[in-house]
């Protein structure tokens, strides 16, 4: 059989119509599929979806969200099932590369806490774990995201790996903004306040929204914090302003994004070029 060159073009476009109107219909992801990153999806309205084999949570309008961890090697198995089928989706999972990044002459009571403040330390990270396994029925995280703060300059990125006076740390998971202090800090996106407080060991004026999903941004390091637990906040709003609480070695604003208790790279949700 003879085919022409017009009949084989048209040929290909009916199937990759087809193969997108399937894809389109079914499942739609929006973000790439690097480690660290958050992962949007939308599916029919009454789908259910599971990632490597655990059902996450869909909204009614067939929204959901995951994050891909920091390390993570594997490919990502996303199974969408509704009434009449199943449908597979196999991802590749693409790797960052991490700096390494030595700072040396730190006070060394910086570098390894000194043991009174254990406790303090240990009531902290409950209160920000706590805040980061609320599980809520917020869509917020299918809007984008925007700049905390005007001009932003990053001066520190996620996945770092950290020598401080040549003891190696864990990863920085932040994004570090270089700003003057006082400077107004907005809320990247609309959420509710589920942590407000002025002056954590590590992290001094602190903030955390939820936007539904697992989805959470904390903010840090603040000099004023405007904004109390349960307020919802619109994006855009001013939430404090940047400061150098808790162990800072200097004024800088220092942001994270979670999926529930896997660290995400704030990178990439927000326009940074
Ligand atoms: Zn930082």
């Amino acid at each position: 059989m003879h085919l022409s060159s017009a009949k084989i073009k048209s040929f290909i476009k009916i199937f990759f119509f087809y193969f997108f109107f399937n894809n389109l219909y079914s499942l739609e992801l929006k973000g790439e599929f690097y480690q660290g990153n958050l992962i949007v999806g939308k599916t029919e309205s009454g789908s259910q979806i599971f990632i490597d084999k655990i059902k996450i949570k869909v909204s009614k309008e067939g929204y959901f969200v995951f994050g891909i961890s920091k390390n993570r090697k594997n490919d990502v198995i996303i199974k969408v099932v509704n009434q009449n089928e199943t449908e597979e989706i196999i991802r590749k999972v693409y790797k960052k590369k991490y700096q390494i990044q030595k700072i040396d002459g730190i006070p060394q009571k910086q570098v390894t806490p000194p043991k009174d403040v254990y406790e303090r330390i240990k009531n902290d990270n409950k209160l920000i774990a706590e805040a980061r396994t609320i599980d809520s029925d917020y869509i917020y995280f299918t809007n984008k995201f925007i700049l905390p703060i005007e001009n932003a300059i990053v001066t520190g990125v996620y996945g770092s790996q950290r020598i401080l006076n040549g003891i190696p740390k864990s990863p920085h998971y932040g994004l570090d903004f270089a700003a003057k202090e006082g400077t107004p800090i907005k809320a990247m996106l609309d959420g509710e306040v589920t942590l407000s407080e002025k002056d954590l060991y590590y992290t001094g004026g602190t903030i955390i929204f939820d936007h539904g999903h697992g989805v959470s941004t904390l903010y840090m390091h603040l000099k004023d914090v405007n904004v109390a637990k349960g307020q919802k906040v619109e994006k855009g709003q001013i939430i404090g302003t940047v400061g150098k609480t808790g162990r800072s070695t200097g004024a800088h604003l220092d942001i994270r994004l979670n999926w529930y208790d896997i660290k995400l790279d704030p990178a990439s949700v927000l326009d940074l070029n």
